[in-house]
């Protein structure tokens, strides 16, 4: 199953994630957010809150998240951020439910675009470390439940 060019992807892969760790993308607070969302992983002590906005037209026109947590934890709310911006909430859920499988070693990831697919791969290394699943997969089950819950605040979306 792993050779060497196996291994020499898992090294970029990893430098990915830390990149990522280091220099998150989308990190801080985000005003006029419809939707909100906070998940804890108790396993590893990660915390992510995730805040974004789902414009008029369907599309999730921002998304930042904060939080602390381990590098797998906050790489991988970096690159969903990355990833989502500019997705619709069914596109989003497609994304995210290709990474789910990925990331449990699942075959059959189907219907997720060869660049999403090329994107996502950099976590897929996760999925031989069982206990690391849950910190790769928080920032996504925080985001379903933020599409799916909706907003805490009255302030409706603007839209720019
Ligand atoms: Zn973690």
């Amino acid at each position: 199953m792993s050779d060497m060019t196996d291994d020499s992807l898992r090294e970029l892969y990893q430098e990915v994630i830390l990149d990522h760790s280091k220099h998150p993308r989308h990190f801080g607070p985000l005003e006029h957010a419809t939707h909100n969302a906070h998940g804890y992983n108790p396993l590893c002590g990660d915390r992510i809150t995730v805040h974004l906005v789902l414009g008029a037209d369907g599309r999730i026109a921002h998304i930042k998240f904060e939080g602390r947590g381990c590098a797998i934890s906050q790489a991988s709310a970096s690159l969903m951020t990355d990833m989502l911006t500019g997705r619709t909430a069914a596109e989003a859920e497609k994304l995210m439910d290709g990474f789910l499988h990925l990331v449990k070693g699942e075959e059959g990831v189907t219907g997720l675009g060869d660049d999403d697919l090329e994107t996502l791969q950099v976590m897929a290394g996760v999925s031989a470390f069982p206990m690391r699943v849950k910190c790769a997969t928080l920032a996504w089950h925080t985001m379903k439940s933020a599409l799916e819950g909706g907003s805490r605040s009255n302030e409706p979306a603007k839209t720019e």
